[in-house]
């Protein structure tokens, strides 16, 4: 095998775990990223006074996140990950309550006896049933009224599953569901410095090896080359190419390669839609949540899904002793908090941050930030991981791998690396192909 020019585009986890493995094993990588910045939708930033970065939107890791874990631990960050136990709560009639135990759930006053035992045989099953694939014929709302009740439906799980998908929620598939239960682990891991140490090491090891990495370059044109391989195009610049790996949103790899939207089992891809995701980030001298570090807002007249308080995960001294709140939404395109400037959303928002937090003002805020991921949430609907094709796409060298492809897990950087790593494999097989 000899070392092959291949194009990555995309410098989140899954470009950038790819190119890594394609350069340990000897290949020309060269990686395109059109943000000033890699990590994609698990970029972090760092204002001055703070030590560590923070991601544009909220990031763990649970303990079992063993593709992510055994490549921290190859990078030779195994001392940079920790592992702790936030509390995680729900707003349920204007209160916090701690959800997060079966000891929890038991006291919660939001259900009945019933429900409550309904509840933890709903939750038992999902932890227990390994047949995921049965579970995709159905909805997760069949599958949650069947087993948990009308009123656990009515009162948790409905307010979640609408708040986040809105229209598209009745037809999210169960084993979506299952996949959020069943992979939830009480314990949860972050990594010192942020996942921006994470994309840090990738991206150092990916250059030792001989790769290249461009930020900021936006690739606009993937084009054949008339006897073997490919042409990317960025700006004024035409490069030439063996192989190429996507790695971006899949309505943005239809319009670098619109001949992928009409071939073969890939066209099934048009039929995923999408979510964007938007954060609004505080950072404040005092808390606004006080303990709970992740609140699902189960009150559907508020304008965001969840407030997710960082620095009640991680400690507050590494971001110059700030308390850093997110305020998160997954959001249909059009929709008119994308086109809001961070203030407008501030505004928005504050009067029911207020009705978290009565001494909530605005002298408290010392900073504020916004993150949009376009294209951020598939939506995993009934026979999802039958739309999904090959990696190797019907056009020969040309490999597609993004967030679509993860099933029935929900996307993560998790499986962004799996994925990435499954991906280079895959590139490296065909190439040892006879007659290639
Ligand atoms: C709100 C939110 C919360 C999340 N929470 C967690 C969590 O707690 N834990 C976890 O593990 N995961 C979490 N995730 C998911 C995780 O961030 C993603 O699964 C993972 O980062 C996806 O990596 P990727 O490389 O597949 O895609 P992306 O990160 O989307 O990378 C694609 C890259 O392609 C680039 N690109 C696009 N078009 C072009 C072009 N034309 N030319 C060049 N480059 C281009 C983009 O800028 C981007 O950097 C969360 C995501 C969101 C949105």
């Amino acid at each position: 095998m000899y070392g092959m020019r291949i194009a990555i585009i995309g410098g989140g986890f899954t470009g950038l775990t790819a190119g890594y493995s394609l350069a340990q094993a000897g290949h020309h990588v060269t990686i395109f990223e059109k943000e000033p910045h890699l990590g994609g939708l698990a970029y972090g930033f760092k204002e001055k006074s703070w030590n560590w970065h923070l991601e544009g939107a909220y990031h763990h890791l649970f303990t079992n996140d063993t593709d992510i874990i055994s490549l921290i631990r190859e990078l030779g960050l195994r001392d940079k990950l920790i592992i702790t136990r936030p509390v995680t709560s729900t707003l349920w009639e204007g209160h916090m309550h701690q959800l997060d135990s079966p000891l929890h759930l038991l006291r919660f006053p939001g259900l009945s006896l019933v429900s409550k035992f309904r509840t933890a045989t709903l939750l038992g099953f999902l932890k227990c049933f390994p047949f995921w694939k049965l579970l995709e014929r159905m909805t997760a709302e069949r599958l949650v009224i069947a087993i948990g009740g009308k009123e656990a439906w009515n009162t948790i799980w409905k307010p979640l599953l609408y708040g986040k998908f809105g229209a598209h929620a009745p037809t999210i598939a169960a084993s979506w569901f299952w996949a959020r239960i069943a992979k939830r682990t009480p314990s949860l891991c972050y990594i010192h410095g942020g996942f921006h140490t994470v994309v840090e090491a990738l991206s150092k090891h990916i250059i030792d090896l001989g790769g290249t990495i461009l930020q900021g370059t936006t690739v606009s044109t993937v084009t054949r080359e008339k006897s073997h391989g490919f042409y990317i195009t960025h700006g004024k610049t035409r490069q030439s190419f063996d192989q190429v790996l996507l790695t971006i949103p899949t309505p943005i790899v239809f319009s670098l390669v619109p001949e992928l939207a009409k071939s073969g089992k890939h066209k099934q891809l048009t039929a995923i839609s999408h979510l964007h995701a938007q954060t609004l980030i505080l950072a404040t001298k005092k808390p606004i949540l006080n303990r709970v570090y992740w609140l699902n807002v189960t009150d559907q007249s508020y304008p965001f899904l969840a407030a997710v308080a960082h620095t009640n995960f991680m400690n507050k001294k590494d971001y110059g002793g700030y308390h850093l709140t997110y305020f998160g939404n997954y959001l249909p395109h059009g929709h008119r908090y994308l086109s809001m400037t961070k203030q407008q959303l501030l505004k928005e928002f504050m009067p029911y941050i207020k009705r978290l937090n009565p001494s909530m003002n605005s002298q408290i805020i010392a900073d504020s930030f916004m993150f949009v991921g376009f294209f951020a949430q598939p939506v995993h609907t009934i026979g999802y991981s039958q739309k999904i094709p090959d990696i190797a796409t019907p056009i020969p060298g040309l490999y597609l791998a993004n967030m679509d492809y993860i099933f029935p897990w929900d996307r993560g950087t998790n499986y962004a690396v799996s994925l990435g790593k499954n991906a280079a494999d895959t590139m490296m097989s065909s190439i040892s192909l006879p007659n290639r």
